[in-house]
């Protein structure tokens, strides 16, 4: 199991501060909500953890080490950035397939997650034809290829209806009770609800809020 931790972290874009001072943990076993409004600089800690933005002071460590020292990353750490960044052109399978190959992961890896996130039957289809929702699995697909102890999630729910909610819900709730590290991001704390153990609440780059859900619901 694997854990994520985040100590002191600073970015600044120019003169445009993205996060400020920030640490927090994501446990294994648990679904950590990350929650802020537009700009409040989850995106950017969620870079920052996988190596895609340089840092400017603190740390970004899974289970100690940086994302770039990872000998196979996509074994430790799965991610969806922005499932709408999918090649249009390339049939779901085949991206997959891209994908493991790339990383050296076997192919049967492709048919195990295709089936985990409801797509087999879409499979041969082309990313460009499918809906929101269905690029969203596909993402996440990709995410669950290397078997990661980590997942992180920009925005899983964004723009889905309420069954594509209800669907993400019970897929977080089963990877972290197999006992990995889940990091989800949202803009709305609703979309969290019902699938977040743990809260972790930022605006303008600093922690606001760092605590379990079961805890905010005994004060509540
Ligand atoms: P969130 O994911 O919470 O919406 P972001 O991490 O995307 O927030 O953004 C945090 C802040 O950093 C915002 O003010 C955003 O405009 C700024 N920012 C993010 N990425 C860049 C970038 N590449 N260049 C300049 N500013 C950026
Ligand atoms: P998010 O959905 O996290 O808010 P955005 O849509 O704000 O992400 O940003 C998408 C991309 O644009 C990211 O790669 C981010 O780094 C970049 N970006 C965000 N804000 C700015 C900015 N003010 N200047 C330049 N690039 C930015």
């Amino acid at each position: 199991s694997a854990t994520i931790e985040i100590r002191g972290l600073c970015k600044a874009y120019g003169q445009q501060v993205a996060v400020d001072d920030l640490s927090f943990t994501v446990l294994p076993g648990q679904v950590t909500g990350f929650v802020g409004p537009n700009g409040a600089g989850k995106s950017t800690t969620m870079r920052i953890i996988l190596g895609l933005d340089a840092l400017d002071a603190g740390s970004a460590l899974i289970d100690g080490r940086r994302y770039q020292t990872l000998r196979s990353p996509l074994c430790h750490v799965g991610a969806l950035l922005d499932a709408a960044a999918l090649h249009p052109g390339r049939r779901a399978r085949d991206h997959l397939l891209w994908m493991a190959q790339y990383n050296g992961l076997p192919g049967r890896r492709v048919d195990e997650v295709l089936e985990q996130v409801g797509l087999t039957s879409v499979a041969r289809r082309r990313a460009g034809t499918f809906s929101l929702g269905m690029r969203q699995r596909l993402g996440i697909a990709a995410a669950l290829l290397g078997d990661p102890g980590v997942l992180l999630l920009d925005e899983p729910v964004n723009g889905l209806d309420p069954e594509g909610i209800q669907w993400i819900r019970g897929l977080l709730r089963s990877l972290a009770a197999d006992g990995r590290a889940v990091l989800v991001s949202s803009h709305l704390m609703s979309e969290l609800e019902g699938s977040a153990d743990h809260l972790v609440v930022i605006g303008n780059g600093r922690l606001i809020a760092d605590t379990s859900v079961s805890s905010l619901l005994a004060a509540a």
